[in-house]
């Protein structure tokens, strides 16, 4: 198949890209750099600098290209930035998301892969979380993802595009080439890495009065590679859906922590700060519908197979894409 992959150059886009081109898939990637890297660019893929935020440019870019299906990883993505400016979250994850849909149903794409969230949830009434839960977001990140869900929803019935909606648990791990470089670097496992690689001097806790056993906030880690897999599933998908995607298992902050000491066997010092707004205690996935209905499943299991292909990768770039 032909595929168009907007934010191929980012973490999760790259991953997906360089899977897709493994099983002999065409790829376009349509990046403006804002977050991504050039050099996370598969070689073998069709690389289209250029911005969503104009329609122009991303409608003459499928039209040029005629995929078979988009998959759409381009997103602002952090919680905290979203509670400080929510406007950047909604005009990009929103209104520019918009653009894309807009010039597909102008140029007859009809299928979408859409990266979406835990976050659209909030804080859950249960764990794990399967597809009934109520969504009540508590930061304009998560919103942004729902409401363009909503959207989805919306174009599939009036104008019959196909989507699958994948709503991710916390991605981390690596592949050989390609891995997590944010500038700056929120997210815990890369950031306790830096720790470990001697780039900042401890860890912040973001929170250890959380009703959890070890007070800090837990999350489902997921493995880049298996949530590429379920990309690839989805372009099979029958039907349009909506699906959650984790392990099924969960790990607390301290746990991430001891478990990067154990994987690198460096010292990692860490400092107690207040909770991050935002944040809810305990997010873990039901991923049971899309084993059910697309056949997904995970191959990395284990925490510390995750934490040892992100501590490979960062070990191989210390300074992440820009060395
Ligand atoms: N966290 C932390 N210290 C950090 C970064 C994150 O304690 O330096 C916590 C954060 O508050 C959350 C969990 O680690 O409870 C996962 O955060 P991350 O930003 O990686 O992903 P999120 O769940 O926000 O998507």
């Amino acid at each position: 198949m032909k595929i168009f992959v907007v934010g191929g150059a980012g973490y999760i886009g790259s991953v997906c890209a360089q899977l897709l081109l493994d099983e002999g898939h065409e790829v376009a990637i349509f990046d403006n750099l804002s977050e991504g890297h050039r050099r996370a660019v598969d070689s073998r893929a069709n690389f289209i600098r250029g911005e969503l935020a104009d329609r122009a440019q991303i409608e003459a870019a499928l039209s040029r290209t005629r995929p078979d299906a988009v998959m759409h990883f381009a997103a602002y993505a952090l919680v905290p930035e979203s509670m400080r400016d929510p406007s950047k979250y909604f005009r990009n994850n929103v209104s520019n998301g918009l653009n894309l849909l807009d010039a597909m149903v102008a140029t007859g794409v009809q299928r979408i892969i859409f990266s979406s969230t835990c976050a659209i949830f909030g804080p859950p009434e249960r764990v794990p979380i399967d597809e009934t839960a109520s969504a009540r977001p508590i930061s304009p990140y998560g919103e942004s993802k729902l409401t363009f869900e909503k959207i989805l929803r919306w174009y599939d019935e009036i104008h019959g595009l196909k989507f699958v909606s994948l709503r991710y648990f916390n991605a981390a791990g690596a592949t050989e080439h390609f891995g997590e470089d944010h500038r700056p670097e929120t997210h815990l496992i890369p950031t306790v890495l830096k720790v470990a690689l001697g780039q900042s001097p401890n860890v912040e806790i973001y929170g250890t009065d959380y009703e959890t056993p070890d007070g800090t906030c837990i999350r489902d880690y997921i493995h880049i590679v298996d949530l590429a897999r379920a990309h690839i599933l989805a372009l099979a998908a029958s039907a349009s859906g909506f699906y959650n995607l984790g392990t099924g298992g969960g790990s607390s902050v301290r746990e991430i922590i001891a478990a990067c000491r154990k994987i690198t066997g460096r010292k990692i010092g860490t400092i107690e700060k207040p909770r991050r707004p935002g944040d809810p205690p305990r997010l873990i996935a039901s991923s049971e519908k899309i084993k059910k209905e697309l056949g997904w499943r995970p191959q990395f299991q284990s925490l510390d197979a995750i934490i040892e292909s992100a501590w490979a990768w960062h070990q191989k770039f210390p300074h992440g894409y820009e060395e």
